[in-house]
């Protein structure tokens, strides 16, 4: 029997964890335009994601299959992080020296545009904070999940994968 991947025990990947068993977009794709990552490291049923895709960016050999994203042909329209069911994938890009990253955000309340948030990374801890930049409320999406699009340092580009709203 094969050995239980690190990640798949401690319950998060690290993003060295992710870019061995996925490529890692280049800087330079980074800053053409949003580009789709996946974070869905165990091979379960599942291919929303590829089903949606409108341009065939998205491979999955069987249902079973790690998704891999063509980065070439991902045209960055964020309908994967819609209907992922597991909130699994994420939109990264560079703009100078920030990072915006459109990821999937369940609680409420959800942010406003423009609205400073708590930035946390994947085990929850506060590492900064950031600027909403777009919100698309469920009714919007074609799935279940609103989605949200913050800025962020670029050092946190690999780091951040949820927001927190915090009001007075
Ligand atoms: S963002 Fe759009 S084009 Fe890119 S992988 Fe996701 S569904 Fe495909
Ligand atoms: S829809 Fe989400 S959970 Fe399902 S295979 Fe795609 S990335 Fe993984």
């Amino acid at each position: 029997m094969s050995e239980i991947p690190n990640y798949l025990r401690k319950g998060y990947i690290t993003p060295d964890e992710l870019f061995s068993i996925i490529p890692k977009p280049s800087e330079e794709r980074l800053r053409q335009r949003p580009v789709a990552v996946p974070e869905c490291p165990q091979r379960i049923p599942c291919t929303p994601c590829k089903e949606i895709c409108p341009t065939g960016a998205i491979k999955m050999e069987n249902p079973n299959d790690i998704p891999i994203v063509d980065y070439e042909k991902c045209i960055g329209c964020s309908l994967c992080v819609q209907v992922c069911p597991g909130l699994a994938f994420f939109m990264i890009q560079y703009i100078g020296d920030k990072a915006r990253i459109t990821l999937p955000h369940e609680l409420l309340p959800l942010p406003r545009r423009g609205e400073e948030v708590v930035l946390l990374n994947r085990i929850g801890e506060e590492v900064g904070k950031g600027r909403v930049i777009a919100v698309v409320p469920r009714e919007r999406t074609k799935g279940d999940t609103p989605i949200v699009t913050v800025e962020v340092p670029i050092e946190l580009a690999w780091d951040v994968r949820a927001i927190k709203v915090v009001r007075e």
